[in-house]
């Protein structure tokens, strides 16, 4: 569907849980964040019933999302029902790849197309650092786990404080030349401050291109990162919610207070 802005609103990014079992430095403060009650959560019932009233509004590219979407309990059962869905050309996840090695093959097996995988740097030392606590090993392992599954083109996430030619943003290249892998760097943003960019690698950040719509967790549908407004799906109805959205999808990002990235999932 068309905005006003003659932007062909086509992707659908679904964020299945605020949880996560990093707790990275840009993302999450170290003691998590107030999180969603269990009950405002969207069951996988309610997302493949909004996704099918989607798909008839053009949606035709789904990517799962977080927090970490591996942490949603049974998420291989969302992957198989959206899958069932014959009008999405599109079916990825994003993921931190930590759980990735144990849910490649099963997501595969019933219907996840590939992966974007978050990785900032090779050092193990600081992967810990950025993540709080992460195992840098358990990435690797899962990003070999993808390449085995076939979840290819895979996707790495790099977050770049200013450039792609930070030493750490040099190294992840080098990895992902040498393996196989497709880099994207991703400046590090502000929500609250509007600071954003284009993705490199990527077309996110690009207002004037920009064909997404993201649910969150708890129910809301969103036009814009950068942007406050947000409509009920529970309160409106699907239909509703999707018309509106799209009508009010603005024609560019400033900021936003009350969004956050575990939350939306970028
Ligand atoms: N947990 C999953 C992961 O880390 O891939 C999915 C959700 S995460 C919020 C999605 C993407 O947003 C990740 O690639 C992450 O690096 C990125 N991200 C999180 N906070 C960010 C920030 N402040 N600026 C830029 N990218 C950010
Ligand atoms: Fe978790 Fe992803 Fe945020 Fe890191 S970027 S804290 S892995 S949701």
């Amino acid at each position: 569907m068309l905005d006003n802005y003659n932007r062909n609103i086509h992707y659908l990014r679904i964020s299945v849980t605020d949880r996560c079992n990093l707790r990275c430095k840009y993302c999450m403060p170290e003691d998590g964040v107030k999180l969603i009650n269990h009950c405002d959560i969207l069951s996988f019932e309610e997302i493949f019933e909004f996704t099918k009233i989607a798909v008839k509004y053009g949606i035709n590219k789904v990517r799962i999302t977080g927090g970490e979407p591996l942490v949603r309990k049974n998420i291989v059962e969302l992957i198989r029902m959206l899958s069932q869905i014959k009008e999405l050309q599109d079916l990825s996840l994003t993921t931190n790849g930590i759980l990735l090695k144990e849910f490649a093959k099963p997501l595969a097996d019933t219907g996840l197309k590939r992966v974007n995988i978050s990785l900032d740097t090779l050092d193990e030392n600081k992967f810990k650092q950025i993540t709080r606590g992460g195992d840098i090993t358990k990435v690797f392992e899962g990003i070999e786990a993808a390449k085995n599954a076939g979840l290819e083109p895979i996707k790495i996430n790099c977050v770049i404080e200013k450039s792609h030619n930070e030493p750490d943003a040099i190294k992840v290249k080098e990895y992902c030349d040498n393996n196989g892998l497709i880099i994207r760097f991703i400046h590090r943003m502000n929500l609250k401050t509007g600071e954003f960019s284009v993705v490199e690698g990527g077309t996110g950040g690009n207002c004037n291109i920009c064909n997404k719509l993201r649910l969150s967790s708890d129910g809301y549908l969103r036009p814009c990162l950068f942007n406050d407004i947000k409509f009920n799906v529970r309160e409106l109805g699907a239909e509703k919610a999707i018309q509106t959205a799209i009508e009010n999808k603005p024609k560019c990002g400033t900021h936003s207070y009350n969004n956050s990235f575990n939350i939306i999932g970028g």
